[in-house]
């Protein structure tokens, strides 16, 4: 089901200097001279469309630096007057959005560690009533579309109507190359939930470091994401702040001029019908594929039957291992990613259990816990 918010188009409220659109700036406003600086390298590249900077910083562990504070605005006032770059910060607070309306910051942002919280996004959206202001919602910290959503509802409630959303990944437990897992899919739903919602991609955060950003931005720019907000400090190696992940306004520059904007469609007459007869040969063998599934489960519900006969339990390991080991070996000849091949074994393994598990325990009080797995894997 679509969403119902009420969007402005982003070209009616954001001028792009350049493709990809791109909100470029500091992690932190630290010192007058460190802003004004890295904001006028930043604009003579002419590849920046918005001056970023943090004010007021979320950080994890207090004692950190926690933003330059009110001061830091006249900063923005400054580097805005003198470069003519529209100004976007973060809010937080009731306090932080009068404050930033008053010196006429031309762009909000809620950070990832407000999205999480519904009453803090509230009293942010009532701050806001009356007012005509860009709001950009970045997603919550923990992969929650829900929460996501949540926040941009409460914004456009507000009446306010130039919203943006920012993906900048999201915490996982698990250890990986990334400082926030990307999980694409979480920006896809939002996007396929509200066709008309831009999306922004934060690669800084999403990597923690400076070496995967172009990768991220390309990725991002390939998933037809509206453009990149990233982190530039004229000295990253002294930043205050997220020091591992920021660019100097030259590598900002240079990065931009590697990246390759495509077009999300294609008038060619040749490549539209080229493209339409292989989707349909895809099309075809993914009908296939879940006809051969369909015919796979009739056969683990008839084991399953067999089992429950017998007093035999649903899940035989050495019978998983053999499964995982010949198919990633025949995925493998096949030239198939192996990461790919192990998780769709995987889930088809895990549907055969759920199978499995009815059939043995058809009848008796476990109807709920199979309803409650089949939904925590839906969610998943
Ligand atoms: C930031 O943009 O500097 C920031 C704090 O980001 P996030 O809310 O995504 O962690
Ligand atoms: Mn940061």
């Amino acid at each position: 089901m679509k969403l119902n918010l009420n969007i402005e188009p982003l070209e009616n409220w954001l001028t792009a200097k350049n493709q990809p659109l791109l909100i470029s700036g500091p992690c932190s406003a630290e010192t007058e001279d460190q802003l004004l600086t890295t904001a006028h390298l930043l604009a003579a590249t002419g590849k920046v469309s918005v001056l970023r900077a943090g004010i007021w910083k979320p950080r994890t562990r207090p004692g950190e630096f926690e933003g330059i504070g009110s001061i830091g605005l006249e900063w923005l006032k400054r580097a805005k007057a003198e470069t003519g770059l529209p100004t976007a910060v973060e809010v937080a607070n009731a306090k932080h959005v009068e404050e930033a309306l008053a010196a006429g910051v031309d762009i909000l942002w809620i950070g990832a560690r407000s999205t999480v919280n519904p009453f803090t996004v509230q009293e942010i959206a009532d701050a806001l009533k009356g007012h005509d202001i860009p709001v950009l919602v970045k997603n919550p910290v923990n992969p929650d579309l829900q929460l996501w959503i949540g926040a941009i509802e409460r914004i456009n409630k507000a009446g306010i109507t130039k919203i943006g959303a920012i993906h900048r990944g999201f915490s996982s437990f698990e250890k990986s190359s990334f400082r926030n897992e990307p999980m694409w899919e979480m920006a896809i739903q939002l996007k396929t939930l509200c066709p008309e919602l831009p999306i922004i991609n934060d690669p800084s955060h999403i990597c923690g470091n400076r070496e995967l950003i172009p990768y991220i931005s390309q990725k991002a720019l390939d998933l037809d994401m509206q453009g990149l907000m990233i982190e530039s400090h004229l000295d990253p190696s002294v930043a205050w702040t997220d020091a591992k992940q920021q660019l100097t306004p030259a590598a900002v520059n240079e990065l931009m001029e590697r990246l390759t904007v495509r077009e999300p469609e294609s008038q060619n007459e040749a490549f539209v019908d080229k493209l339409a007869e292989l989707r349909k040969q895809i099309d075809k063998i993914d009908d296939l594929l879940l006809q051969k599934l369909g015919e796979r489960m009739k056969i683990v519900e008839k084991i399953g039957e067999y089992k429950r006969d017998n007093q035999v339990t649903v899940l035989q390991v050495n019978r998983w291992d053999e499964i995982l080991k010949k198919g990633t070996a025949f995925a493998k000849a096949l030239k198939l990613d192996e990461h790919f091949t192990e998780k769709f074994l995987e889930l088809v393994h895990g549907e055969s259990i759920r199978l499995q598990t009815e059939i043995l325990n058809e009848g008796k009080a476990t109807q709920e816990g199979i309803a409650a797995e089949q939904h925590a894997e839906v969610k998943a």
